[in-house]
């Protein structure tokens, strides 16, 4: 009975640990083959990228979704649009109107940053690996106009566990028709 019982705290043990392991940030990348896959943007019709010249995109967007969008600049914690909107609706990429994600895939992260735990779609977004600063992420990218979104993060609620931690600036909110 006793060898049992040992047996079987063994085994809880191991799983409680397994899964402490897969969370851990360490693993980020060393799973990055398990996020949704960007290569079937062919099937999916998302080859009809928009290539624009850095003039033109300086033009078309704001100097701040410029930053963002084009120089993977972020903005401060706690002060885009839309950290803390929870409206109904859907957030398009602020540089070329591709729908990215749904209101009803957002969570409330203390990140100060829009948080999602996944895409409308894993075609209209490429993952990049990002070595910048000092630190191994990575990062979110729009599979249509090629800007900077933000990065992913494996922290994320269920049923996904990850968390698109998204830069305001580089979306536009379209909230749902009532
Ligand atoms: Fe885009």
């Amino acid at each position: 009975m006793l060898k049992i019982f040992i047996l079987g705290f063994i085994a809880i043990s191991v799983l409680v640990l397994w899964n402490y392991a897969g969370r851990s940030p360490k693993n980020i990348l060393l799973t990055k083959n398990n996020m949704p896959d960007s290569t079937k943007n062919k099937e999916s019709g998302m080859n009809d990228k928009i290539f624009k010249t850095e003039d033109e995109w300086k033009k078309e967007l704001s100097p701040e979704q410029y930053k963002i969008l084009r120089e993977k600049g972020t903005e401060r914690a706690f002060t885009g649009k839309y950290w803390n909107n929870f409206e109904l609706g859907t957030y398009v990429c602020a540089g070329c109107g591709t729908e990215l994600f749904n209101s009803d895939t957002k969570f409330e992260s203390s990140c100060g940053w829009p948080s999602y735990f996944e895409p409308i779609d894993s075609s209209r977004i490429i993952y990049r690996e990002d070595k910048s600063f000092g630190m191994t992420r990575t990062e979110v990218i729009c599979a249509k106009c090629g800007g900077h979104l933000g990065h992913v993060f494996e922290d994320g609620p269920p049923p996904t566990g990850l968390r698109y931690c998204i830069n305001s600036g580089s979306m536009k909110f379209i909230p749902k028709e009532k």
